[in-house]
């Protein structure tokens, strides 16, 4: 019989799993997929450990399928599946782990209470990444399940790296900088001696280019800064959020075209970024394919950001060693690899162009002065050997 963690990460409008059987030391990935487009057209797909298709089925546009339905409709999948493996916990991506939740924990019912209280600081993601705890609990009240959060990775940034300069009273309420991506960050961290010591070792900047984006200054793997900040809307301009913006901007929205909040978090979560920029998409496939001058200003303004923010990062870390790009754009798209290390080059960056075009993993040249990787990532195996350690130590 085979033990099996199963890996749950939620949205707003899909819930994708991945089992991963418990190998000796080892996570080896089995069953994976997702439904999506619960709410307008549901889809799941699943495949196997071979990458061969497992199952399909649409619902069909226009119907609509719950969280819970959703969930019910994996786990009878998984079971009918099973063969003789046995599912011996269940770890979930949490966007938000505030203050004190700096690693995973088993998410009992108290734990999943509190961590509710935070959904004003992730309105979008938090309440998604929690109803399946919930959903799991009451159909296998005694499944150890395990929350792991993407701010864990961040909290050993100093005081300073964190604080906004606000006064004391607000920073009391918790109204700091907490960063996301933080188990993209860890895969990363913990897959760099595989490829580079100096990297590893020394003061890496690693963006996570995907429909989020972010970056992350880390010394010896440990991170030190990020562009995210109280919110994961602030930094970098992403698919559909504006990134920093002048709070002044904010106010102005307010106070002189009186919009209401709801109309502002859509407007900087759902309606800015690439697509807000461009007017054509917040998919970067589409807008390197559009000869639309506003889609190639849109990526310009992408890029330009990108190397600015890299600019305020090498200054937190007083140097760089390496550079690594990962998630969707990072690890795919070689035009914007190479746009923004172009962005970067005054840091002593060279890439190889024949290197990026084919993929990397490394893509500078020997004689740079500065490092350049392009690494996948895996959010849902760091999860895995999250949930794994917790549910050990029981
Ligand atoms: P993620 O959120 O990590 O899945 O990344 C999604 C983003 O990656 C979307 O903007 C996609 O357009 C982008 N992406 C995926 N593949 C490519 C590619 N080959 N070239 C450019 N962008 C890509």
């Amino acid at each position: 019989m085979t033990d099996v963690i199963l890996v749950l990460n939620a949205g707003s409008s899909s819930i994708k799993f991945r089992a991963y059987y418990i190998e000796g030391g080892e996570l080896g990935l089995g069953l994976h997929g997702q439904v999506e487009g619960l709410f307008s057209a549901p889809h799941f797909i699943a495949h196997d450990r071979h990458g061969e298709a497992a199952g399909e089925k649409r619902w069909g546009d226009g119907a609509k399928l719950s969280h819970e339905e959703g969930i019910q409709f994996i786990s009878q999948f998984l079971t009918s599946h099973r063969g003789d493996n046995r599912l011996v916990a269940v770890g979930h991506r949490v966007v938000h782990g505030g203050e004190k939740f700096a690693k995973a924990v088993l998410a009992t019912p108290d734990v999943v209470d509190e961590l509710d209280k935070l959904t004003p600081l992730a309105p979008l993601h938090q309440p998604h990444n929690l109803k399946p705890i919930r959903i799991v609990a009451a159909m296998h009240p005694h499944l150890p399940q395990v929350a792991c959060f993407d701010t864990a990775f961040h909290r050993s940034q100093t005081e300073l790296a964190q604080a906004f300069a606000l006064p004391e009273s607000i920073t009391a309420r918790g109204v700091r900088r907490y960063g996301f991506h933080g188990l993209s960050y860890e895969y990363i961290a913990q897959a760099l001696p595989n490829f580079s010591k100096r990297a590893a070792q020394g003061r890496t900047i690693v963006a996570h280019l995907g429909n989020g984006a972010s970056l992350c200054a880390m010394h010896a793997g440990r991170s030190v800064a990020s562009t995210m900040g109280f919110t994961a809307v602030d930094g970098l301009p992403m698919g559909t959020r504006c990134g920093s913006l002048d709070p002044g901007v904010i106010l102005y929205l307010l106070e002189e075209l009186k919009m209401t909040p709801q109309a502002i978090e859509d407007l900087i979560y759902k309606e800015s970024g690439l697509l807000g920029v461009s007017g054509v998409s917040g998919d970067m496939r589409k807008l390197l394919a559009s000869a639309a001058p506003r889609a190639r200003f849109a990526i310009d303004l992408y890029t330009y950001r990108i190397g600015r923010e890299i600019g305020s990062l090498a200054a937190s870390l007083q140097g760089l060693d390496a550079l690594v790009l990962t998630a969707g754009i990072g690890e795919n798209s070689a035009e914007i690899r190479r746009r923004a290390a172009e962005q970067a080059a005054w840091l002593g960056i060279e890439l190889d162009a024949a290197a990026n075009e084919a993929g990397g993993p490394c893509i500078s040249t020997p004689s740079s002065k500065v490092e350049v990787w392009t690494i996948p990532t895996d959010e849902e195996l760091m999860i895995a050997r999250h949930t794994r350690a917790v549910v050990d130590a029981l």
